[in-house]
């Protein structure tokens, strides 16, 4: 609910403008509320326009994507990359392969990439780009071919001081190292800082595949220790998803001393009250592409569940959605406060409907939102960007230390912000303000442009 005027005028006309995209609007809406507790400290961001250019993308670049499939087909998905605000440093954000891919998703990832780049401290802006093509069930061949024909459209609109797109849902190192060889080959040259997320043969960086789910557990620790005189030691853990951020989430948090007992994929969910091997799932999910219910048939003593969504009617201390977006409303919510849930952090994007969050945050529950919580992998990546400008590369341990450091401050930054603008405790808000206010800043300095 926007109480100020501006703010109400700027939102109906996102609204008005694309009214189909519901995804976009939800994130919108989210910020602005945030936004309005700042207004009567910032009388230029109305006075500018700074909000009604915040929530227009830059550019927003759709295109066709032809390739071969195995049978000698011809098919055609789309591509898009949307470059959201530059203010800060050039456009910086993953890239989506998944057929629920549109103009909404991507706007909505994008916006929200500009205030958890801007969060890292690191200088870099926000985009998000992918495409509708599913890679589940598609050969190495054919994902090449896909890859090198995205490459073909998308090389003229990045490079290193442009606009760095990493990974995202089905975008993982498979598809950087073609969409990065394309990339090499048209353009003649060795661009290392053109994309994040690269092999460690050829300039990727220690640490990244790790960051953003050990990220979310470091930033999870410190509200835990900040908020409640709590941590991870002994708790019992639920995480969604079972993808790059689902893994690492888990591997951090179990070595952190807690038990994670509950895992899923889009099909459904493992239920293992002895603790999840994670040997298992990264057998299963990272060396073959399988399904998770398999980890059922291989552990005795866990069970295999469809609907992915029960996975929050297991009680658990702390809850971390990593799959994908809205995957908690309401009755996932209320059930997961229902069983004494103490904490949610999000490692997936805006996993959490704002029916969810009012809930938790009702509850006392400490809520930790997405654009801090998971800023961990783009930090990372940005960290993957300095390494290739001085042509050098940090041990494990130290971009690991520098991640630690990096989630520590967001946590820190958001809580302060929070603080400061006189609703305490509340990270959602803390989150988006401390985000905004950089952005904000340089958006001012630049002029209207
Ligand atoms: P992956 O593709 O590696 O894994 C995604 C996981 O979520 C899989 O287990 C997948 O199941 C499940 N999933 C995907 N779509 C749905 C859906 N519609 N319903 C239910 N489950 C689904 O992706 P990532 O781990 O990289 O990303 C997960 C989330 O984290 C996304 O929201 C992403 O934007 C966010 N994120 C990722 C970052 C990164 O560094 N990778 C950085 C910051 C945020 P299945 O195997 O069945 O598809």
């Amino acid at each position: 609910m926007l109480n100020s005027e501006y703010l109400q005028r700027v939102y109906t006309q996102v609204v008005t403008r694309d009214p189909d995209q519901k995804e976009f609007h939800q994130a919108v809406l989210e910020v602005l509320e945030s936004l309005e507790l700042m207004l009567p400290q910032h009388p230029e961001y109305e006075e500018l326009g700074i909000v009604e250019r915040f929530v227009e993308p830059e550019r927003v670049i759709s295109f066709r994507v032809p390739w071969v499939d195995d049978q000698g087909h011809v098919r055609v998905n789309r591509g898009y990359r949307v470059q959201f605000n530059s203010a800060i440093g050039p456009y910086k954000g993953g890239l989506r392969f998944h057929p629920t891919v549109n103009q909404s998703i991507l706007k909505f990832l994008g916006f929200e990439q500009i205030l958890k780049n801007s969060l890292t401290g690191l200088p870099i802006g926000g985009g998000k780009g992918g495409s509708d093509f599913d890679p589940k069930g598609k050969s190495d061949g054919e994902v090449m071919r896909f890859c090198q024909s995205f490459m073909t459209e998308l090389y003229r609109h990045i490079g290193q001081f442009v606009d760095v797109p990493a990974g995202d849902i089905g975008v993982g190192g498979r598809e950087i190292g073609y969409l990065f060889g394309q990339y090499r080959r048209i353009r003649g040259d060795h661009e290392a800082g053109v994309l994040t997320g690269k092999g460690l043969s050829y300039g990727g960086s220690l640490a990244r595949t790790e960051a953003t789910g050990y990220g979310l557990c470091y930033f999870t620790e410190e509200m835990l220790r900040c908020m409640k005189g709590e941590s991870f030691d002994g708790k019992t853990v639920v995480i969604s998803g079972s993808g790059n951020v689902a893994i690492f989430a888990c591997e951090k948090a179990t070595s952190l001393g807690a038990k994670v007992v509950a895992m899923s994929d889009s099909d459904g969910y493992i239920h293992d009250p002895n603790g999840i091997r994670l040997d298992v799932v990264k057998e299963i999910k990272l060396s073959r592409r399988g399904r998770i219910q398999e980890y059922a048939d291989k552990v005795s003593g866990s069970t295999y569940h469809e609907n992915f969504r029960d996975i929050w009617t297991i009680p658990c201390d702390i809850a971390l959605p990593c799959a994908t977006q809205n995957e908690i409303g309401a009755d996932e919510a209320s059930a997961l406060v229902k069983n004494g849930v103490m904490a949610v952090a999000e490692g997936a994007n805006m996993p959490s409907r704002p029916e969810a969050i009012q809930i938790f945050q009702d509850a006392g529950v400490l809520f930790g939102p997405a654009k801090a919580a998971n800023a961990g992998g783009v930090a990372t990546s940005a960290l993957e960007m300095c390494q290739n400008s001085m042509r050098y590369s940090w041990t494990f341990e130290e971009v690991d230390a520098k991640l630690k450091d990096i989630m520590t401050s967001i946590f820190h930054n958001s809580y302060n912000a929070a603080e400061k603008y006189g609703v305490p405790g509340n990270l959602v808000a803390g989150a988006n303000i401390a985000g905004f206010a950089k952005v904000g800043d340089a958006m001012v300095a630049h002029g209207i442009i």
